[in-house]
């Protein structure tokens, strides 16, 4: 499914309606939201526009060699220069996230800013707080569809190298480097597109997955002999990790991201669940294989969403309470689990 209604942002973009556009995307930001929140930054102000990119909270130290990085203003450390910026502005864009719960007071704050709200999105079931569109649930990443956007409206030569740089970031943290299922044909004439303009594949890599801290890796190393849980009857995989398991490793943002994965690595296994004591909540990730749609799930017991075979969710009720409602909760999928190959 797809909605595209920016046809008139368009032609008001290119007659300087807009002097100042705010781009902002969601909470504890991945690699597909900093990488779409900047590499439309860049080509927004190749385009000669003032912008500025908001983010609600902070992000992993592994994004942090993004282009445009140091141009960021994080909400939650500086929320009166965010307010400023906002109020300055003329157009919103709201980059990789579609509901406005999703980054709370900042949320609060673009809802009643009584300004244009552009939607850029791959996330299912929108909700209707935005002017403009343009969503796809079909494509692998916001980096995908701010790339096909900005090239089909604007053309290639607005698209620069450091657009591709953070653009490509994205295409590949969201596909887990080409390999999951919303990795779809256009994502390869993208990525394509992206490496003649100039994408150093190679680095992007290197400097996305080959930094680890020791603690980061001891952390994983942690989980996978002492913490994984198999349950067998689910063909399910579990982590938990409270706050002292937390503090003890040193757990920054950003330290926990892909752990779920390991799950999902081991023959048999279709559900991986990793479950975090943080400080605000307990955050849940879930990633799937075959028809078990983890976004479904998410959202009917843990507040959550997300796509098919990656969703995270929500809890304010204790660590244990939140893993006991897991298992109790997934035992009625057992006969879906094992129906699937793996
Ligand atoms: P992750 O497990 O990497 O945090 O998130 C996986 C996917 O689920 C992402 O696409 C993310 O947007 C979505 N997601 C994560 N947490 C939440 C949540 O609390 N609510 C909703 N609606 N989606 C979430
Ligand atoms: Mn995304």
């Amino acid at each position: 499914m797809k909605i595209n209604s920016t046809s008139e942002l368009v032609q008001d973009l290119k007659k300087g309606k807009y002097q100042h556009v705010f781009i902002t995307t969601h909470h504890k930001p991945d690699g597909d939201a900093m990488g779409s929140t900047l590499g439309l930054y860049h080509i927004m102000s190749k385009l000669g526009i003032k912008t500025s990119v908001i983010t609600p909270t902070d992000y992993s130290e592994s994004l942090a060699w993004l282009p445009g990085d140091d141009t960021v203003t994080n909400f939650e450390e500086s929320p009166e220069q965010a307010k400023n910026l906002l109020n300055e502005s003329d157009i919103i864009f709201c980059l990789d996230f579609n509901v406005l719960t999703r980054i709370n007071e900042l949320g609060d704050l673009i809802k009643t800013a009584n300004k244009p709200i552009v939607l850029v999105d791959h996330h299912q079931n929108p909700d209707e707080f935005y002017t403009y569109a343009y969503w796809n649930n079909e494509s692998s990443s916001t980096c995908e569809l701010i790339f096909e956007w900005a090239r089909d409206n604007f053309g290639l030569e607005n698209i620069d190298k450091n657009a591709v740089t953070c653009l490509y970031t994205g295409l590949m943290t969201d596909t887990g480097n080409f390999q999951y299922i919303n990795t779809r044909s256009n994502t390869h004439i993208v990525a394509a597109q992206m490496m003649d303009i100039g994408v150093d594949h190679v680095s992007i890599h290197e400097r996305i997955y080959h930094v680890f801290s020791v603690n980061r890796s001891r952390l994983f190393g942690y989980c996978l002999y002492k913490k994984l849980e198999i349950l067998e009857d689910c063909k399910t995989a579990l982590i938990y990790l409270d706050r002292y398991e937390l503090e003890e490793f040193k757990v920054v943002t950003g330290d926990t991201e892909g752990l779920v994965n390991f799950g999902l690595g081991i023959k048999g296994i279709v559900l991986s669940v990793l479950i975090i004591d943080r400080t605000e909540k307990v955050k849940m990730s879930f990633r799937s294989k075959g028809d078990f749609r983890v976004n479904e799930f998410a959202g009917k017991f843990f507040n959550g969403g997300g796509h098919f075979n990656a969703a995270g969710g929500a809890s304010d009720e204790p660590l244990e309470v939140v893993v006991a409602k897991f298992k109790k909760e997934i035992q009625s999928y057992k006969e879906e689990l094992n129906a699937i190959k793996a």
